[in-house]
């Protein structure tokens, strides 16, 4: 099963697309993740990128295009994938149709209220090595501020600063927002509320993904 998870920034797309990977073996593709790799890579893809990102403007459509045709060949994607942060425009959302020969995917947006997201995205911090993502407001930073799964160090996103966040949100009702139209128009648009424990999230995103995954007759959870 295709899946494309979006929300606006900080409503946890990140978090509960690592869970849905663990428990259904669907990859998860991040945009971001694979950006911000590109970045501290200094690849010539990095380079351009990291301005745009640091204002929480979009990269062009082709940059991410090109990453996600790529990803989405591997092997392991054969099954299906999650995508986190793709498409973020209406372009984008054609471009996926024709990568994936015009196949069936689900889209799910997660819904969340304004005030909770900028707290969300204040108090966020993800490690530097693996990637985990961590929420001061309910975790603290245990060792020394050190992820607790690989030991790597805690940063701050730059783009998670009030300034840019406020960027990030206006382009998110301005382009991504549209795609709930284009979604609910061929009918694979669902909803999830998006507050509340990591936990209840992904409880409700389940509920979606089963359904889903029973309705194609597929089979359900790996583990
Ligand atoms: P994210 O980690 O999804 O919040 O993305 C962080 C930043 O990466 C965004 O603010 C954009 O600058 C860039 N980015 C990620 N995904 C995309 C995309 N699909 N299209 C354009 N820019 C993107």
């Amino acid at each position: 099963m295709r899946i494309i998870l979006f929300g606006p920034p900080g409503s946890g797309k990140g978090t509960q697309g690592d869970l849905v990977e663990k428990r259904y073996g669907f990859p998860k593709i991040s945009t971001g993740d694979l950006l911000r790799q590109a970045v501290q890579d200094q690849t010539p893809l990095g380079r351009k990128a990291e301005e745009i990102m640091n204002q929480g403007r979009l990269v062009s459509d082709d940059l991410v295009e090109e990453l996600v045709q790529e990803r989405i060949k591997s092997p392991d994607c054969r099954r299906g994938y999650l995508l986190d942060g793709f498409p973020r425009n209406l372009a984008q959302a054609q471009s996926l149709e024709r990568m994936n020969g015009g196949r069936a995917e689900i889209a799910v947006e997660i819904d969340i209220d304004m005030t909770t997201l900028v707290r969300r995205l204040e108090s966020r911090r993800v490690c530097s090595s693996c990637g985990t993502i961590y929420n001061l407001l309910v975790q603290s930073l245990g060792k020394k501020g050190r992820c607790d799964i690989c030991g790597g160090p805690l940063y701050q996103r730059k783009d998670d600063n009030p300034e840019v966040i406020k960027e990030r949100f206006r382009v998110y009702r301005e382009q991504t927002e549209k795609l709930r139209g284009f979604y609910k128009a061929k009918d694979v648009y669902r909803q999830i509320e998006g507050s509340g424990p990591v936990e209840e999230v992904f409880s409700r995103l389940s509920a979606v993904l089963d359904a889903e995954l029973a309705e194609l007759g597929e089979n359900k959870a790996l583990g």
